[in-house]
């Protein structure tokens, strides 16, 4: 059973993919990160990508399916997939539940509710390592990297005004997404607005009835 996790920005949606990964044994499909690294490349796609993450855009769906599509076909036979930081509108769940089904996978989705405010008061605070990627909250008072030592900065698109475009687009083009996963009774709500270890509790008692 895949899982499609869902979480404003700032709801600790990629620190508990990462967690769930390990505890399950499962593949992981992190979006933004998969376009972040596309956006590295010195060539015109490479380029645009860039562009449109940094002015907080979201990238052509055909761009992004692209990139799932190549995921699924290396991915592990057996092995569960969480996916993050998709599908963020409804043709690109449309996209994503044709792709899924072509490939005979199941899937349940995720929420990490967390109110607009506190979502914007813990992007304005995190920080990315600027060496391994590796993402720390507003609460980690160091000043570098607990697994490389790489200095921790402030992400390019984390500023006041990709914020407010990235949370307007979560609440008027990914919401839509959420209830139609509801509506299908596809959806896991969970509190994310608890402390990082207990979100993780609530989340594997939950999924352990699900994926077990
Ligand atoms: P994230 O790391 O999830 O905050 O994503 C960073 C940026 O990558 C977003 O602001 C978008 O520009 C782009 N992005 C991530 N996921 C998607 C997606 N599913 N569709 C289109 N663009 C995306």
């Amino acid at each position: 059973m895949d899982l499609i996790l869902f979480g404003i920005q700032g709801s600790g949606k990629g620190t508990q993919g990462k967690i769930l990964k390990e505890h399950y044994d499962m593949a992981y499909f992190e979006t933004g990160a998969q376009l972040r690294k596309l956006a590295s490349e010195e060539s015109s796609l490479g380029h645009k990508v860039k562009e449109i993450i940094e002015a907080g855009h979201l990238v052509p769906n055909e761009i992004v399916m692209e990139i799932v599509e190549d995921f699924l076909s290396k991915v592990q036979d057996g092995k569960s997939i969480i996916f993050d930081g998709i599908p963020r509108k409804i043709v690109q769940a449309e996209s994503l539940a044709k792709l899924l089904d072509q490939n005979n996978r199941e899937y349940k989705a995720v929420i990490l509710d967390l109110s607009e405010e506190e979502a914007l008061n813990r992007l304005t605070k995190r920080r990315i390592c600027s060496n391994c990627k590796e993402v720390y909250p507003a609460s980690y008072k160091g000043d570098s990297c607990e697994k490389c030592e790489g200095e921790l900065v402030t992400r390019t698109d984390d500023n006041a005004e990709s914020i407010k475009v990235r949370i307007e687009a979560f609440i008027n083009e990914t919401m839509p997404v959420i209830k139609m996963y509801e509506d299908k009774g596809l959806l896991i709500k969970i509190n994310g607005e608890q402390e990082i270890d207990e979100v993780t509790k609530e989340l594997i008692e939950t999924l352990d009835k699900i994926l077990k």
